[in-house]
């Protein structure tokens, strides 16, 4: 049988790109893409990229704070937010381009438009055409999801965020994850008024318990209000585009905008699956197996949209394992037992590993851990504290987990991380010399 293409990507996203991009490049497959919004995906576009620039932006007031007490004479001024839009719009459409540009160098072809799977080798792309691939790879991402009492409220979501007219003068985050812990810290940053609330007894769940503490007890030394076990129990708009909100624990107050960060759902809604017999998981992810090869032997699915690890670069590895398994011949798997991971929360939080919790569920253990003042801040004034803490297993010795609570802590955690996928011990933490003076000596000085 004879197809159009080699490979067809759905989804111009860190997935389906890299995948598109190797496929062709590298092992000369005939590859067509097709994105229906912009090239980049969540990451570059929505994602990572224009929520650390806003990371960056909402650092200034405390740097120039610092600056002060080391003898600047510096003064914050005001923010323009439509300033900071404009330079944030054209970066965007820098990447973008340059997405566009290493597609038209491997040689791939690029739709413009939505597409959705008419057969096992066929997509439907929006004005009814009909392309067909030996391969199918659906790397469609994900969208974020507010509960279903509070749609259609006003509320905003992060993809709404970066296009803001103005910046609100304060704002509720609903949630506790990534996305919600993020924004909290930038939109304070920014001078917003900001308040958080979050369902359960701590923000990020699943991490490790006393780093979430940590960030928790910074996070509102900072200046963010944030309130545990706390719900939306009413919300109604209000003149002017604000928002009345009532509490589940008694508090309400009006917002000038409202925030739902309360997780993704993947991209798989009317892509034609169920006609395919494509079963899709409770979540409506795509399952897939170790090589993201679905239960249909022609279509594979990476990134977000099959909901394993929610990262970037755990969809580039997993868009290039495919690449080298089905046209590179060399079966090809990403393996997410450990991943190192930032949430740039302020401060920022770096971690690989197990959690002590996870850890002690596993056997015993030894912790090490250390809370200070970093010299930065201390001579500063500021009363803001590190936590470095290792996790490692009594018996053999070997580092589990490493959790930084400090700024800059997903530099350190990169490097850690590389220390830790080779296996290191506590003894190779020890006898590597210190960095003085260094936030990041603390991991080789613990005992
Ligand atoms: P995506 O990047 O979402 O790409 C999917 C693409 O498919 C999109 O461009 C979409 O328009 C397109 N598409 C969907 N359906 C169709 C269709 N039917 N036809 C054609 N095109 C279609 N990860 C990190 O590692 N670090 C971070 O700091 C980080 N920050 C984040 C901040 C925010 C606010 C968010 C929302 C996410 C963040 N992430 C971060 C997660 C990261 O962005 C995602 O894990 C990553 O983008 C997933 O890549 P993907 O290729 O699976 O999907
Ligand atoms: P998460 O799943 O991480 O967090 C969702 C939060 O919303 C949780 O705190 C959850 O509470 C809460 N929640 C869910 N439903 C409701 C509800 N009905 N009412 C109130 N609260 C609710 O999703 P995010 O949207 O924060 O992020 C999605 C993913 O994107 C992340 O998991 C991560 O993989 C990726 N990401 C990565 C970043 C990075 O690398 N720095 C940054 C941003 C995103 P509960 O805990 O109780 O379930």
């Amino acid at each position: 049988m004879s197809f159009d293409y080699d490979l067809f990507v759905i989804g111009g996203g860190s997935g389906g790109v890299r995948a598109a991009r190797i496929s062709a490049s590298e092992y000369g497959a005939k590859v067509a893409l097709a994105e229906e919004y912009r090239m980049g995906g969540t990451c570059v576009i929505r994602g990572c990229v224009p929520k650390k620039l806003m990371v960056f932006a909402s650092g200034f007031p405390s740097a120039v704070a610092d600056a002060q007490a080391y003898g600047w004479d510096a003064h914050i001024g005001t923010f323009d937010w439509q300033a900071f839009r404009s330079q944030l719009d054209a970066e965007l459409t820098r990447l973008e381009g340059l997405y566009r540009a290493g597609l038209d160098r491997a040689g791939v072809t690029v739709f413009d438009s939505r597409a959705t799977l008419a057969d096992a080798h066929t997509v439907q792309l929006a004005d009814g055409s009909k392309v067909t691939a030996r391969h199918i790879l659906i790397a469609t991402g994900g969208t974020p999801v507010v509960p279903e009492k509070w749609r259609d409220m006003g509320g905003i979501t992060s993809n709404d965020v970066f296009l803001m007219d103005r910046l609100p003068e304060s704002i509720l985050i609903v949630g506790g994850g990534y996305i919600a812990s993020e924004f909290a810290g930038i939109f304070n940053g920014l001078g917003v008024k900001t308040t958080q609330f979050y369902r359960g007894a701590q923000i990020l769940r699943g991490f490790d318990e006393e780093a979430r503490g940590h960030i928790s007890d910074e996070m509102c030394a900072n200046g963010v209000d944030l309130r545990l076990g706390t719900d939306i129990l009413e919300m109604e708009p209000r003149e002017g585009g604000k928002t009345w909100v009532k509490s589940t624990t008694g508090h309400d107050a009006t917002y000038d905008a409202v925030m739902f960060a309360t997780g993704r759902k993947p991209n798989s809604d009317g892509l034609g699956l169920d006609a395919l017999g494509l079963k899709l998981g409770k979540g409506g992810e795509i399952p897939v197996d170790k090589f993201s090869q679905t239960t249909i032997p022609s279509i594979y699915a990476v990134g977000d949209v099959t909901d394993r690890a929610n990262l970037t670069p755990v969809a580039i590895r997993e868009g290039h394992a495919f690449a080298d398994t089905v046209f590179g011949g060399k079966p090809t798997y990403f393996d997410h037992a450990l991943i190192p991971t930032a949430v740039f929360t302020q401060p920022e939080f770096g971690t690989v590993g197990l959690s002590e919790e996870d850890a002690r569920d596993q056997g015993p253990v030894k912790v090490f851990s250390a809370a200070f003042r970093p010299m930065h801040s201390l001579f500063a004034g500021r009363q803001s504290r590190a936590l470095m803490k290792l996790i490692v297993c009594a018996q053999s010795d070997k580092v589990l987990g490493c959790h930084i609570v400090a700024d800059h802590s997903g530099e350190m955690i990169q490097l850690a991380g590389v220390a830790i996928a080779m296996g290191a011990t506590k003894a190779d933490f020890d006898r590597t010399l210190a960095v003085h003076p260094t936030m990041a000596e603390e991991l080789v000085t613990m005992r």
